[in-house]
């Protein structure tokens, strides 16, 4: 039988002297500074190591390979000569092959509708903070648009996120599978971090995930997260989802990044349609949501300050590729005031001075 062979990521990106995170060791993904982009800055992590595929991706430059093509891109060497020198260390482990798709033994998220009524009933149960709706105010939002949106805050207790498990298991809703909740010793709870809830939703308005706002982010380039619990006991992962926010009866949409700056420029655009990917590498999807709202014509309004960086740069020319390839579409740049970073803050700052 092939035997496959086991190049342990972390310890080829130790060997080019990459900087870990150490308090994600212990994690399935382990992240790094990148070599290639630099961060964008000194002390971020924008290298993703998983440890169960051995494969690295850089979730700012795309930057991605195995624990081979790593070594030999960074010491400059062919992958035959990266895979040799890898391998005298003595940490190539020879693998069965049924091991080698551990991803593949991955809990996957609920169905869409399953999600949507759990995550729906979720909301019903939770409240918003006044620190956290002053923030959307800031933003551009009213009170009502707040409402309707369902921002939610997350739950600022152990006992409240264990009560709130326990709440949506007495109506039947199934937690394994659920992004965001997992076992404690035995007992379900909600996990992630302080902040507040984006529901993330479809065209049709079903909540496909949900995104964190966080109080306090450790980096200003990671205010946003995921609401996931993968690699917790129980726990689910989460996916990218595209965000549909506005009126979807419109044939023009806007692409932009993050659905929380989509919802407030919507908003303030006479609930203009927005197409909201989660990174501009994050586009798995958007051809799709674009071709089934029946939309004509893209206006690409991401933020200003991107297309200074050859890396998101390159980013975001993938996006529109990808989206030009969409047959009779007419695509569009959406150009602002530089002063303004993103499409928000542009509308917000033209509707105040009207
Ligand atoms: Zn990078």
């Amino acid at each position: 039988m092939k035997q496959y062979e086991k190049i342990p990521i972390v310890d080829a990106a130790r060997r080019c002297g990459i900087a870990l995170d150490s308090r994600t060791l212990r994690h399935r993904e382990v992240e790094a500074t990148c070599p290639f982009c630099h961060d964008h800055g000194p002390g971020k992590y924008h290298l993703s190591l998983n440890t169960a595929t051995d494969q690295y991706r850089c979730t700012l430059c795309g930057a991605h390979g195995n624990s081979v093509t790593l070594y030999a891109r960074l010491m400059g060497v062919s992958n035959r000569e990266a895979y040799h020198a890898l391998a005298r260390e003595g940490k190539v482990y020879p693998m069965p092959r049924q091991k080698v798709s551990a991803k593949d033994a991955e809990r996957q998220p609920l169905p869409l509708e399953r999600r949507h009524e759990a995550y729906t009933a979720m909301l019903d149960h939770l409240t918003l903070l006044d620190r956290h709706r002053d923030n959307l105010l800031e933003r551009g939002l009213s009170g009502e648009r707040i409402e309707r949106n369902q921002y939610r805050s997350m739950p600022e207790t152990d006992a409240g996120r264990r009560l709130l498990a326990a709440l949506l298991r007495s109506c039947g809703h199934e937690l394994l599978g659920l992004p965001g909740f997992r076992t404690y010793y035995g007992e379900w709870e909600l996990s992630g971090p302080k902040g507040f809830l984006i529901p993330v939703r479809n065209k049709d308005g079903l909540i496909q995930g949900m995104k964190i706002r966080l109080d306090d982010a450790d980096k200003p380039s990671r205010k946003y997260r995921w609401l996931s619990s993968r690699d917790m006991p129980n726990g689910t992962r989460s996916y990218s989802y595209i965000h549909v926010t506005g009126d979807t009866t419109q044939k023009r949409a806007f692409l932009t990044e993050g659905p929380l700056k989509g919802d407030v420029a919507s908003y303030l655009a006479h609930d203009a349609l927005f197409v909201c990917v989660g990174g501009v590498n994050a586009i798995r999807g958007l051809k799709d949501t674009l071709v089934d709202l029946g939309v004509t014509h893209a206006v690409e309004a991401m933020d200003m300050d991107q297309l200074t960086n050859p890396n998101v740069r390159n980013a975001i020319l993938a996006m529109r590729r990808e989206v030009q390839a969409i047959k009779g579409l007419k695509y569009t740049k959406y150009t602002w005031d530089p002063a303004y970073k993103g499409v928000d803050n542009y509308f917000l700052s033209r509707v105040a001075a009207m």
